[in-house]
């Protein structure tokens, strides 16, 4: 995918960028080319695979929810910024959380907000099983792409959430792990409310975004400790 099948391409998902958010999204590619040649950020490093299976790609989180207001949106194991980062250049009004345990990821992230000059967009180096409990019910949504299996992203996910906001999980297909994870969903107060399954553009691989809804509060006692969470899911 080139950069104008890359406009077109979201024309067609709704999504109109402005020249400023073209011109934004062409230096984070080249700043993502030039770092990636001393710090291994991602192995989708060609323009086309940094059109469509990067940019495009987190747009699609669109399909799920809409993203055109003021929503604080918590991205678990950003990498080098997908979804989050893309979210940030094309709905600037989200108030979005970056975070990664690798600090080579957090210094690229923080070196193209500061080039874009993007506001209302921080990073945290550190460990999802770490996050303060200051962010607990704090966020109206919170994705994650190609990070963990789900019953793990559940626990670390969705005590963060505010009542009524929605995790948002992406992967080639996760739709494969909901069958170990219903317990964890029943125990954390949440549902499955869709899963949204398409194709990319061009090359056809298979995606799916699941969208789970955060019913009520989550029991004190969530998250438990990483080897805990890792060695008994919920
Ligand atoms: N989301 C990005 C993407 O789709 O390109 C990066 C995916 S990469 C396969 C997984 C990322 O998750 C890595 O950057 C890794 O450092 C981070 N990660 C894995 N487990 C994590 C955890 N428990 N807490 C924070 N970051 C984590």
């Amino acid at each position: 995918m080139n950069l104008n099948n890359l406009i077109l391409e979201l024309k067609k998902i709704n999504i109109n960028l402005t020249p400023s958010q073209i011109e934004a999204l062409i230096k984070y590619k080249e700043m993502l080319q030039e770092y990636n040649q001393k710090f291994n950020l991602t192995a989708l490093i060609t323009d086309e695979d940094i059109y469509l299976k990067h940019f495009y790609d987190s747009l699609t989180l669109s399909k799920a929810v809409n993203l055109n207001s003021n929503l604080n949106l918590l991205d678990i194991g950003s990498g080098a910024g997908f979804p989050g980062l893309v979210l940030k250049i094309v709905f600037p009004n989200l108030n979005i959380t970056l975070l990664d345990a690798n600090n080579k990821k957090i210094m690229f992230l923080n070196a193209v907000i500061e080039k874009l000059n993007l506001t209302n967009i921080k990073c945290l180096n550190m460990r999802a099983e770490n996050l303060p409990s200051l962010y607990k019910e704090s966020f109206d949504l919170i994705t994650s792409r190609a990070v963990s299996r789900l019953a793990v992203l559940l626990e670390l996910a969705i005590p963060y959430l505010k009542i009524n906001g929605y995790f948002l999980p992406m992967k080639s297909n996760i739709k494969d792990e909901l069958e170990e994870a219903k317990s964890s969903l029943n125990k954390l107060n949440s549902t499955l409310e869709d899963v949204i399954e398409f194709n990319l553009p061009f090359e056809n691989s298979y995606r799916t975004i699941l969208k789970i809804k955060k019913n009520a509060k989550t029991p004190e006692i969530y998250p438990r400790s990483y080897d805990k969470i890792i060695k008994r899911p919920l």
